[in-house]
């Protein structure tokens, strides 16, 4: 195996450690993230190297549309492209091409790209190919998503082609050269909300042996605590010795929650999506700063934050910023969100590592209600 997982404390199910790479090795529990198309929105890789993620999640689907992987192969491949030298997983645009709703047969999926309108074809053996090109740390299998809620047969039919794409993925991903040395190849639980297939799924997925295990298909719109309980049901069957990654999930009761299930990695878009929209996080819950009450507010957005923001701009100003559009209000904003988020994570490890993770994750839910 690739990857090394070694725990160093527990709480019940919840898990704090590390995990060894090729490339050095990330802390667990981990939160990723999202750069869409190469780039955290509105951030650069400096910016990055401020906050401290140890993972950053890019997209396949776009990058391999634009500019194309064969592009950022030749540009050195993920890290030289982005010139973000911590650790980069790629999706395995699985999810962003069920959201362009293709139509699915078992060798792969066809569907109409967003940026010219022209049918482009998907396999499990592209996948691998396209992320070996794209040259990240690890790489998913391209997997089957199913918008929920859904018909048992139709959950079935995506546990079975997820099944068998993850095989084919797995022996495509063990002949293939031209990938950088050490690069990971995780499999996806897929199940929706069905806690039998889940297990299904995961057993079958586990059977053919991957570095590590994501909990697809969920954070699709059911409410949290159905989505918790699938959690619940699926991580028992996934190896100790592996990292766990729910994909999607990036709420502060979410994340803590699924932590405290045994989640070991999460990636969502939604602290930066918030932070575009003007919404913060802060230790006293949800602060919507382009609301005209805030437009004489000399305080920082969050007293209590360490970020760049608060240390030296008013939330009058940033309102300000944001009221007139101006970009920079987006990188302030996204500054203190993923600030606020990758410490919880990075909270939430120290905690299970101090004996107190139950206190920690009451209080972040007291902060956070459901
Ligand atoms: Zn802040």
């Amino acid at each position: 195996m690739t990857l090394q997982v070694a725990i160093t404390a527990r709480s019940g199910t919840a898990r704090a450690g590390a995990v060894t790479t090729a490339r050095g090795g990330y802390r667990i529990p981990a939160f990723m993230p999202v750069g869409t198309r190469g780039a955290v929105k509105a951030l650069d890789a400096a910016d990055l190297d401020t906050l401290g993620p140890e993972l950053v999640l890019a997209n396949t689907y776009h990058l391999m549309a634009r500019p194309g992987a064969e592009v950022v192969a030749a540009l050195g491949g993920i890290h030289r492209f982005t010139g973000w030298h911590g650790h980069t997983l790629t999706d395995s645009g699985g999810y962003q091409v069920h959201s362009l709703r293709p139509s699915v047969d078992d060798d792969g999926v066809t569907f109409v790209s967003v940026y010219d309108g022209q049918p482009e074809r998907l396999t499990p053996e592209r996948a691998v190919e396209v992320q070996g090109l794209l040259g990240a740390d690890i790489q998913m299998v391209l997997d089957v998503c199913t918008t929920l809620p859904a018909s048992h047969d139709a959950l079935r039919l995506a546990v079975d082609r997820t099944a068998s794409w993850a095989q084919r993925a797995a022996t495509r991903h063990a002949a293939m050269e031209s990938r950088p040395e050490g690069q990971a190849l995780f499999g996806i639980v897929q199940g929706g909300t069905d806690p039998l297939l889940r297990e299904e799924s995961a057993e079958r997925t586990v059977a053919i042996g991957f570095d590590g295990y994501a909990i697809g298909g969920l954070s699709v719109g059911e409410p949290r605590d159905v989505m918790l309980e699938t959690v619940a049901a699926t991580v028992p069957f996934l190896p100790e010795d592996r990292p766990r990654y729910l994909m999607g999930v990036g709420d502060p009761v979410g994340l803590v929650e699924a932590i405290g299930l045994g989640v070991d990695q999460f990636d969502c878009v939604g602290p930066t999506r918030m932070a575009r929209h003007g919404s913060v996080l802060t230790a006293q819950g949800r602060l919507v700063v382009r609301n005209a009450v805030y437009r004489t507010d000399d305080r920082p957005l969050d007293a209590a934050c360490p970020c760049a923001t608060c240390a030296r701009y008013s939330r009058g100003y940033l309102r300000h910023l944001l009221a007139v559009h101006e970009p920079t209000a987006w990188r302030l904003l996204s500054i203190h969100n993923l600030t606020y988020i990758l410490d919880l994570v990075r909270e939430a490890g120290r905690a299970i590592t101090e004996g107190r993770f139950d206190s920690y994750r009451r209080g972040v839910r007291s902060v956070w209600g459901d």
